[in-house]
């Protein structure tokens, strides 16, 4: 078989969780699975995370929120749709009991209108500084004043989100916590989340009542590289097809990318756009053989990388390089490309064959 492969480990998933709870100090934790569980598959994700007790999930589309419904038919899970209520999305919400984050005064109202004379579940998001998506505070202050506005809404839960909580000492996170507890202040009986998986890690006071971590789930540091609590859960690697001698002065791949400064062995593996590979990856990227970390050689192709193996005997048809995982952490191989976890994990292929562990 020449398929790259994605393992899943769900006992790192598992032990993610534990050492975010432990972060969190007892707050309710609500992981966002959103983009399929970052890549990773939304329904296995969350059936794991259910068994760890989680009992509220984040996505961001409805199509998405409705999928996991399915998913966890036989469960009670709260599941929250960060869109929220869009035009025209009103029964689907209501039909699979979905929670939408509120983040605008017209979703208010169409969501008050939606719940006719019964009452319905509702979140709102605030925005305290990041001008995303959210009610400005100006906006709550007028929602409080007129009483109406929420009267059919059945109001659980109150979250703003963190630009910068991956750079603990930017002044606007600070800033963020002090806004977010004076507008939260006008609705006293509603629950508060303000954390991401970075906010997790920056002090007590951004914990409020629920956090809701999402790529630290899935093996990526809290601030964009390893840390030593965190564990890899996703793992992609592909095989070598051959292995090559390219003599000096001779190039590899498209574009002439690399030239060989001297006779170089070089295999030739069965990954490229298709499975996730970036770009980018030239010309800085690695990859994981044999207990070293390897250059990879020219640009990617379709279906193929070069690497380099000059100093390295076990290379041969069939051997399993590592693009990202254990033994290369998913953060250091995102830097290498110039880009993030979020995004290598999001762009693992549908090509890639899964193979879950620990399930
Ligand atoms: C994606 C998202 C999260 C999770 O963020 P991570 O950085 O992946 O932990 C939490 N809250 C909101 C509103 C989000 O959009």
């Amino acid at each position: 078989m020449t398929e790259s492969r994605l393992t899943l480990d769900l006992d790192a998933l598992s032990a993610n969780y534990a050492a975010l709870r432990k972060r969190a100090g007892g707050v309710e934790l609500a992981p966002a699975v959103k983009a399929d569980g970052y890549g990773l598959g939304a329904p296995v994700i969350a059936d794991r995370l259910w068994a760890e007790g989680a009992r509220t999930f984040y996505v961001a589309r409805l199509s998405e929120g409705v999928a996991l419904r399915q998913a966890l038919s036989d469960r009670d899970a709260t599941i929250c749709v960060l869109d929220g209520a869009t035009p025209g999305s009103g029964d689907t919400l209501e039909g699979a009991k979905l929670t939408p984050v509120l983040n605008s005064l017209p979703q208010i109202e169409a969501w008050n209108a939606q719940a006719r004379s019964g009452r319905l579940r509702a979140a709102l998001h605030v925005d305290t500084g990041m001008n995303r998506l959210g009610l400005r505070p100006e906006e709550v202050k007028v929602l409080v004043g007129a009483t109406d506005r929420l009267k059919r809404l059945d109001l659980d839960l109150v979250i703003s989100h963190l630009a910068c909580a991956d750079t603990p000492s930017h002044p606007l996170n600070a800033l963020q916590l002090e806004r977010f507890q004076e507008t939260t202040a006008l609705l006293p009986n509603v629950r508060r989340s303000l954390s991401n998986s970075a906010g997790l890690f920056l002090d007590e006071a951004y914990r409020f009542d629920q956090a809701r971590p999402g790529v630290s789930l899935y093996g990526g540091g809290p601030e964009g590289v390893p840390h030593p609590e965190i564990r890899a859960v996703a793992t992609v690697e592909a095989p070598i097809l051959q292995v090559r001698v390219v003599p000096r002065g001779e190039s590899v791949g498209y574009g002439a990318g690399w030239t060989a400064p001297d006779t170089t062995r070089v295999a030739i593996v069965a990954a490229g756009y298709a499975d996730g590979v970036l770009r980018s990856t030239h010309p800085n990227g690695q990859v994981w053989f044999d207990g070293a970390r390897r250059r990879l050689l020219g640009r990617v192709s379709m279906d193929l990388i070069a690497i380099e193996i000059t100093d390295c005997d076990a290379a041969r048809p069939g051997a399993m390089v590592e693009l990202f995982g254990r033994n290369l952490p998913i953060d250091d191989a995102a830097a290498a490309a110039g880009t993030s976890a979020y995004e290598l994990l999001t762009r693992i292929a549908p090509r890639a064959r899964t193979v879950v562990i620990g399930g």
